[in-house]
């Protein structure tokens, strides 16, 4: 579809004009000349029509302006209407009879002339459409429009134009649609970047087509997520289908791509149009991962959500200089040995909100993590640790290294390292002291960056665990070029091995691979006294989840290490 089809599709309205023209016969001339063609709406002095510009600015497109007017001269009308920011985007074209003050008109900014008496309507039409299209095109074009590869509206143009879409179509029920693509990076690692260029281009062409059909238009506005604002549908499933375009080389027909999609159905228009596409989007996160239903819908429920995360973003500085975030910890065994033996701790974050109670890091990390205020907490929590390990040795003679998750936002700070090594200064610990918890999905994006990243603080003596593993996509032999030491398989993971046989062979297989990497085994999550035997018997070294202890504030856990304290002390003595 070209520009100019486009352009039709959403402004099938007519347009309106303002004509402003005090003498009865030319205002039906003008009406008969250009009325089937244009919404005309007639100002019969200058004041009149400043006054309706006020009003109806929004909807207008043109202004066609007569200089001989009662009251308010035509040239002083011009001058206002260019002078007044609001509505400059308005292209004004003069009616005289006098060729001498076109120079005037010109110098104060009028685009076009209409000599009177009236040329014929042809004439009278080419100009105004003309004049249009070059104040549309010229605002339009001023943001820069497309994006490259797909020739789709890039999200600012898009933004405008939904607005424009609105202005037409007022009575229509739309929707904001969003559209991502599962693992795209995944697509471009396994089929090369060409491949996901051509994926893309394809999706864009498809969603073009299906916007054809039903009005509406849509944008790429961002690598591999697609927007769409369109009249009101209920057949969001096969438009899903059609845009699930074929992967890969075509052996496997049933292959494609697997894409999500968020609905933010029936949209309240007084929100900002960046505000809806907010919901939809947090529909399609909805649906994240979850490749039986790939829609989510925004609803109540969310928009609760929604208020709930602007409470604690908003509560969040507060809450740090409040001290409100408390540090809970969980205990890692160690099983190698005939008993065993508590070798290290998990710090895990709990906000004690002094409205919401005790709330649970799986509400606010994701968030934080999104707006960057993770940074900020996670320097927090780890220097609460950081203080509470030398609290323990000093005043119980225990130490105990502890694990501190780092999230993805951290890795990509070119201060981690002088912020980490101040911290263990600050205490005066040891870098193996602080164990850092990096999670798999961190691996895969940015990979050599994040690789490199973690070799440095590896170098510096920091003792790294990959968090979560089976959870993401990274590849087995990943693991031999990421600089760790240990490997934390996912509580899910474990859950699945231990529901049927193969589960459980893969579990031991990548235990053994662990191994033959030299990398200490972590299985975290363990409830049962079986799935512990079962583990303990596949190799896995270290033991963390409730059938030990759940998390525990400092003070509890503190009395769990005394009571495991002769052995605790003696965690030095083994690799956490
Ligand atoms: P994670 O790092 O994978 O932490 C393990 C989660 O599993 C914790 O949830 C823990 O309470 C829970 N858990 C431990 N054992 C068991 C068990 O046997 N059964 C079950 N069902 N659950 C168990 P929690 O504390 O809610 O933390 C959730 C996630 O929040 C953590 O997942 C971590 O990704 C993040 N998180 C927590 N504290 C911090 C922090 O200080 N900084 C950052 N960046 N992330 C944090
Ligand atoms: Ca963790
Ligand atoms: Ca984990």
């Amino acid at each position: 579809m070209d520009d100019r089809e486009t352009k039709f599709r959403i402004f099938d309205k007519k347009r309106c004009v303002l004509l402003v023209e005090d003498e009865v016969v030319n205002q039906e001339l003008m009406k008969l000349a250009i009325g089937d063609f244009y919404d005309v709406i007639v100002a019969e002095s200058g004041e009149q029509a400043l006054e309706i510009l006020s009003a109806k600015h929004e909807t207008l497109s043109i202004v066609l302006l007569d200089l001989n007017l009662p009251g308010i001269s035509g040239l002083d009308v011009l001058r206002r209407i260019r002078k007044d920011p609001t509505f400059l985007r308005i292209p004004v074209i003069v009616m005289t009879a006098d060729s001498d003050a076109e120079v005037e008109c010109l110098t104060i900014g009028a685009i076009d002339f209409i000599s009177k008496p009236y040329p014929r309507q042809e004439v009278i039409l080419a100009r105004i459409r003309r004049t249009i299209e070059l104040s549309e095109d010229r605002v339009i074009l001023k943001l820069t429009e497309r994006d490259q590869l797909t020739g789709l509206y890039n999200k600012e143009f898009f933004y405008h134009y939904a607005d424009q879409f609105d202005l037409y179509n007022k009575n229509i029920t739309t929707d904001a649609i969003v559209l991502d693509i599962n693992r795209f990076h995944i697509i471009n690692d396994r089929y090369g970047k060409s491949y996901g260029d051509a994926i893309l281009k394809h999706i864009a062409d498809e969603s073009l087509t299906i916007v054809n059909k039903n009005g509406g238009i849509v944008s790429r506005s961002e690598a591999d997520t697609f927007m769409f604002y369109c009249p009101h549908v209920s057949h969001y499933n096969s438009i899903l289908e059609a845009l699930s375009v074929p992967l890969g080389t075509g052996e496997n027909k049933d292959l494609r791509v697997k894409l999500r999609m968020g609905i933010y159905a029936d949209v309240d228009k007084s929100l900002d149009i960046e505000r809806r596409f907010d919901r939809a989007k947090m529909a399609a996160d909805l649906v994240k991962d979850n490749f039986t239903k790939p829609i989510g819908f925004y609803d109540h429920s969310l928009h609760e959500a929604e208020l709930l995360n602007a409470q604690l973003i908003e509560d969040f500085t507060t809450a740090i200089r409040e001290k409100q975030f408390a540090v809970y910890y969980q205990p890692k065994f160690d099983m190698r040995g005939q008993e065993p033996i508590l070798n290290s701790a998990e710090a895990l974050v709990r906000w004690k909100h002094p409205t919401l109670g005790l709330v649970s890091p799986g509400l606010f990390i994701p968030l934080f993590e999104k707006n960057g205020l993770i940074q900020a907490l996670d320097h927090y929590v780890w220097d609460e640790v950081a203080a509470q390990i030398r609290d323990w040795r000093d005043r119980i003679g225990i130490s105990l290294p502890v694990s501190i998750n780092v999230s993805r936002v951290d890795l990509y700070d070119p201060e981690l390292e002088d912020k980490l090594l101040s911290i263990v200064k600050t205490h005066k610990l040891t870098n193996k002291e602080l164990l850092l918890e990096i999670t798999e999905s961190a691996y895969t994006e940015n990979a050599e960056q994040i690789v490199d990243k973690v070799r440095h603080l590896r170098e510096l003596g920091f003792y790294i665990e990959m968090d979560d593993f089976g959870t993401g996509y990274s590849s087995l032999n990943m693991l031999s070029c990421v600089p760790i030491d240990a490997m934390k398989l996912d509580m899910l993971f474990i859950r699945n091995a231990f529901k049927g046989e193969k589960g459980a062979q893969l579990l031991e297989a990548m235990i053994h691979l662990a191994k033959s990497f030299e990398l200490t085994t972590i299985a975290e999550g363990v409830e049962t006294s079986e799935q512990v035997s079962s583990l303990k018997a596949m190799g896995c070294d270290v033991i963390q989840g409730y059938y030990f202890s759940r998390p525990l504030p400092a003070e509890e856990f503190e009395k769990f290490m005394i009571e495991k304290k002769g052995v605790a002390s003696k965690s030095g003595d083994r690799n956490p």
